[in-house]
Formats: structure tokens, C-alpha cells, sequence
């Protein structure tokens, strides 16, 4: 329920659980404002999750609009200032090791560093709030928020994990993707390589007890199929959530980003609708505005759609995965994908039966 404005509501300070790009992105908004913002972080630093050795390296998807997810951020009034690869063309094999060439007429994705390094998101989102004078409270874990506040404390249950390595090596940059049960269950293998660093991991959607062997399975396969070397591999993981709540809303505060179970069903590429999530709880306090008509509204369609879209992959199996993809190469891929996200008419048909299909392991109540 939105909560009503008092008079005092441009003065009094804003509190914020989470400082990932849902709760950043937030308090850049409602800084930019004017407002009072302190972010709290119960780690030590930005990204923590995913920095371990060297820094994640995660795409921003550019598929589920025309426009281009750069330039809409900086329509937004955020920063692009964080290292970000376009992606176009990249690789795509089958179990049985069949390779299919990923084409896009445009960057299909930003391959973007995440954790607490000098270039990743992360740190550019960080380094923007505190230019507005957003106060971050790190070592800060908020158990209530007494005020105005907003949650946005990130994954709450396993629906995926993505585990694998990151490591240093001299191989050139570059996205590879494999599709195959017997290395990512429901899900897929992926390999990300930008400037002598890299990002190897088998992201499961079942069977997730048995990450470890999915991603030492995912390493085998690529350096079969690819040579991968890696020098100082470290292991790293983490999960994802997927879930579409009735509503966003603890008591009077907004829930962002993946507290809310925010993220693409399908994939697990959240971090735009996480980013976007902020930004409309930001706007529901500024104007006083029900949050949960804001998301449903902008976010709900493409999460509808990409639930079908998840129960679809989900009844593949490895031959139609094969299939898939073969389609796709045979297309502008970013134009396919954009369409794959549309809530259709079809998409509209098939939800009944997706939402029931599709279970999250997220705990209601
Ligand atoms: C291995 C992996 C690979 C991924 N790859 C991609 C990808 O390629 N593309 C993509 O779009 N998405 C990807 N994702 C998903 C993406 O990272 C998340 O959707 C996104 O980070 C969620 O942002 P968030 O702000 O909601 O939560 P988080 O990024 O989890 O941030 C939440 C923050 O809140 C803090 N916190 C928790 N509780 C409290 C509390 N009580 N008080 C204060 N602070 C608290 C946490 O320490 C954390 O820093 C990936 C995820 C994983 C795990």
C-alpha cells in the first residue's frame, strides 16, 4: 500500500536496505531529487557477492527493447561510466557438440564487471550516489526501517545458481554459450572472456544440490570444444530468485529488485529490471504513487512473459535445445529475443498454465 506523504517528507532521511543496483539506483533517483538517502550495506563494500579474487562478469541484456539499454540509462540520469563490451556476435553448441553462429544486427548485451573493483557497475553506481550526497552505511545490516525506506536486500531463496570459475588467461574476448542437460540442467553454460579475464559457469535451474560437479562438467566442455586455459581459476557461485509477488510492498515500504523476486525467469538476466524496479519505487516516494500499480504496469508484462517463456525451455530437453538455437542463428537474434519477451497474445494463453507450472522455492508470507 502507498503510504501517505507527511509534511516533513523532503527532509526527513530516506533509509535504504541493500546497496546492489536496485537500492543504488533507487538512491541515485530519489538523490537527485533532493532527498535524504542513507543506504545501508551489510557487507563491507559494493558487490561483495560477486567479487571474490577478480570481479563477475555479468551481460545487461538489450534485447527486451528498440532503444538501447546505455542510452536509456543515461536518459535516467545514470551513470555509464563502468566497463561494458558490446556484444553482437558470439558461439552457441549443442550436446552434441554442433556449433550455431549468434548473430545480432545490434549489441545483443553489455558484458559488464560486477563486484567491488574500480570498474564494475558496482562501483559506478556507488561513486554516483555519493556524488549526490547519498550517505552509505556499509557493515550495515537494517532489520527495520522506521521512516520512509525502501528493501532492496537481494535473492531470498535458490530458484538457479550459477557456479563456475573466474581466472585470468590469454584468450581472446568473446561470449560462448552451450546448451546441454548434462552440464546445466534446464539452463546453460556460458564462458565470458574481456581483457585476460574470464567468467566461466553452468547456471542450473534443477538438480541445483549438484552445482559443483554441473560446473567442473561446464569447464571439461568448453576446453574440449574451445582450448579454455585458465591461470588462477577461483571458484565462485550465487543464486538467483525468481518469483512475481502480488505485491512489492513490506508494510509501507517498497521491495526492489531481487528481494522482490524481481529478475528474468527465463535466463536469469535481472539486472535491468532490478535497476528499473529502484527507480520506479524512487518515483512511487517522490510523487507519492502506488509502487505495486508502477511495476505492474512497466515490469510485470515482460516477467509474465518470460515465466511461459522459462516453462517452454524448461520441456526442451537437449534436442530441443538443438533446435532452438538452430532457429536462432538463422536470425537477428536481439530482433528474436525482443519478440520472445513480448507478452502476446499466446504468451497470454500459456500464463495460466506457466504460473501454475512454474514453482519458486522463495517461502510466501
Ligand atoms: C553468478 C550470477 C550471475 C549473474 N549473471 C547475470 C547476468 O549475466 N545478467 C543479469 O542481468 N543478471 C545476472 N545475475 C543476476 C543479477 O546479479 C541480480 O539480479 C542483481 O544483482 C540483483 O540486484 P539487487 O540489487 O536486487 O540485489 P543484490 O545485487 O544481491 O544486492 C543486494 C545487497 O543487499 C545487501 N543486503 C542484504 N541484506 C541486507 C540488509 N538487511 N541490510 C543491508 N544490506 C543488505 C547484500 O549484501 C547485497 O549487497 C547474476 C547473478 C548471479 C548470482
Amino acid at each position: 500500500m502507498a503510504k501517505e506523504c507527511s509534511n516533513n517528507c523532503s527532509t526527513a532521511v530516506i533509509e535504504i536496505a541493500g546497496a546492489g543496483p536496485a537500492g543504488l539506483a533507487a538512491a541515485i533517483k530519489l538523490a537527485q531529487a533532493g532527498r535524504k538517502v542513507h543506504v545501508h550495506e551489510a557487507s563491507k563494500e559494493v558487490g561483495h557477492r560477486f567479487g571474490s579474487h577478480y570481479q563477475d562478469f555479468q551481460g545487461i541484456e538489450n534485447w527486451t527493447t528498440e532503444h538501447d539499454v546505455l542510452t536509456e540509462f543515461k536518459q535516467l540520469g545514470l551513470t555509464t561510466d563502468f566497463t561494458a563490451m558490446p556484444c553482437n556476435k558470439g558461439m552457441a553448441f549443442d550436446y552434441k557438440d554442433r556449433r550455431y553462429k549468434i548473430e545480432s544486427d545490434e549489441t545483443l548485451f553489455y558484458m559488464v564487471e560486477r563486484g567491488p573493483g574500480p570498474n564494475t557497475l558496482d562501483t559506478a553506481l556507488l561513486k554516483q550516489a555519493q556524488s549526490l550526497g547519498v550517505t552509505i552505511h556499509f557493515n550495515s545490516r537494517l532489520r527495520e526501517i522506521n521512516g520512509d525506506g525502501i528493501m532492496a536486500a537481494g535473492p531470498k531463496a535458490a530458484d538457479a545458481i550459477s557456479a563456475g570459475y573466474h581466472f585470468k588467461t590469454d584468450m581472446q574476448d568473446g561470449y560462448w554459450v552451450i546448451c546441454d542437460d548434462n552440464l546445466a540442467p534446464k539452463g546453460y553454460s556460458y564462458l565470458l572472456i574481456m581483457n585476460g579475464v574470464g567468467t566461466v559457469k553452468s547456471c542450473i535451474f534443477a538438480d541445483l544440490k549438484r552445482d559443483k560437479l554441473y560446473a567442473e562438467r561446464t569447464v571439461s566442455a568448453f576446453e574440449r570444444l574451445l582450448g579454455l586455459e585458465m591461470h588462477e581459476p577461483k571458484f565462485h557461485g550465487g543464486i538467483g530468485n525468481f518469483y512475481i509477488p502480488d505485491s512489492a510492498y513490506a508494510e509501507t515500504h517498497p521491495i526492489i529488485g531481487e528481494q522482490a523476486g524481481f529478475q528474468d525467469t527465463l535466463w536469469g538476466f535481472g539486472m535491468r529490471l532490478v535497476i528499473s524496479s529502484g527507480l520506479l519505487a524512487a518515483q512511487s516516494l517522490l510523487h507519492n504513487e502506488n509502487y505495486d500499480q508502477l511495476w505492474q504496469k512497466q515490469l510485470r508484462p515482460q516477467m509474465n512473459a518470460s515465466v511461459v517463456n522459462r516453462c517452454l525451455f524448461g520441456l526442451m530437453g537437449n534436442r530441443g535445445y538443438g533446435w532452438f538455437l538452430r532457429r536462432q542463428s538463422q536470425r537477428n537474434v536481439r530482433e528474436a529475443l525482443r519478440k520472445q519477451y513480448q507478452f502476446s497474445m499466446l504468451k497470454r494463453v500459456l500464463y495460466p498454465w506457466a504460473q501454475h507450472a512454474y514453482q519458486s522455492k522463495r517461502v510466501v508470507g
